[in-house]
């Protein structure tokens, strides 16, 4: 009998259920206290759900991890988990993601850009069968109009490149089933992508639309530079056309230096030597060394890729204090 190509339709599932909020905090003292009050008020209201908050200081310079520690005495459902220094946000939210224990586990920002209501829409999609449910935004009036242009630039450029697609718009807020979550702790890399590596594993998934807010208190993490630097990240990670695109610049400068060629050949035969300009040489040279160093940069950003990932270092450490080494 030939298999059915139609999915069948899962089960709704009911019954209570445990969620993990996973949270990266960087010097984040002055949105604590808000924090708390409207995520733990906006996830009390959702039926048949119990909930963990795991707080991961991100080796914070100011006083979160004294605020985190304070509000975890107060309220047995939030966890500390304390970085031994400043790992990136990306290392943060993968030890947040990695200590949850929830059925369902949802990446949040410490900031509250993110509305904590929306978590209940995600629940319920859920509930329905999906495994992913992808909280988009529905406008970014909340980002500055340089922020929104280079993001637009690089998911069309990233979606172009790689054949991993990530969704325009979906930040790390998220909602992911126990199953696609041991997924993403089966994955062995330690530069690690989020978006790009939420992305790959794949799983019946759905959208929410949004509309993100400002940040409630303190500011950005993220410079100009920082973002950067993420961008050149994700494309290095998923992607291996900057490295193969040389072969073709290469090809087609080689043909096009041979039709150069053969034509000062035809025209010396015809017209005899004249006096060749040195401009036309330096531009040529000069193009060539150019895009001779920009080649070899490519292939440094993989090489380097090739050199952290071959250490095999933990992405995060944790400090478990002297009870719990
Ligand atoms: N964050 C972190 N480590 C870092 C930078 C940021 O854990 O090195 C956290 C930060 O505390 C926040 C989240 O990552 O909870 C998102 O950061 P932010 O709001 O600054 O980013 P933006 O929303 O501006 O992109
Ligand atoms: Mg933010």
């Amino acid at each position: 009998m030939p298999e059915s190509s139609v999915q069948p339709v899962l089960p709704p599932r009911t019954g209570k259920i445990l969620l993990s909020l996973a949270v990266p905090f960087y010097n984040e003292e002055e949105v604590i206290p808000l924090f708390f009050k409207e995520v733990i008020g906006a996830l009390e209201v959702i039926p048949h759900l119990e909930f963990e908050i795991v707080c991961v200081n991100d080796g914070s310079r100011d006083q979160t991890l004294a605020h985190l520690v304070w509000h975890a005495s107060l309220d047995s459902r939030v966890r500390v988990v304390d970085l031994t220094r400043n790992f990136g946000k990306e290392a943060a939210l993968s030890a947040a993601i990695d200590e949850s224990r929830g059925d369902v586990v949802v990446p949040f920002d410490a900031d509250l850009q993110d509305p904590p209501q929306v978590i209940k829409i995600l629940v319920e999609k859920w509930r329905e069968g999906y495994d992913v449910v992808l909280a988009r935004r529905n406008n970014r009036d909340s980002d500055s109009v340089l922020k929104r242009w280079t993001a637009l630039v690089f998911y069309r450029l990233h979606n172009k490149l790689s054949e991993v697609k990530i969704p325009e718009n979906v930040g790390d807020f998220r909602l992911m089933s126990r199953q696609v979550v041991s997924s993403l702790k089966c994955l062995p890399e330690t530069r690690r992508f989020m978006k790009g590596l939420f992305a790959w594993v794949g799983y019946k998934t759905t959208v929410v639309d949004y509309t993100r807010e400002v940040r409630a208190a303190g500011t950005t993490k993220f410079s100009g530079w920082k973002l950067w630097n993420f961008a050149l990240e994700g494309f290095t990670s998923f992607s291996t056309l900057p490295l193969r695109v040389w072969t073709y610049a290469g090809s087609l400068i080689a043909v096009l230096s041979i039709c150069h060629a053969l034509w000062l050949t035809i025209r010396t035969l015809i017209f005899g030597v004249d006096l060749p300009g040195y401009a036309s040489v330096a531009t040529a040279v000069l193009f060539l060394g150019g895009i001779q160093l920009i080649g070899i940069g490519v292939l440094g950003e993989y090489v380097g890729r090739i050199y952290f990932e071959s250490k095999k270092r933990p992405v995060y450490l944790i400090n478990r204090g002297e009870q719990n080494p």
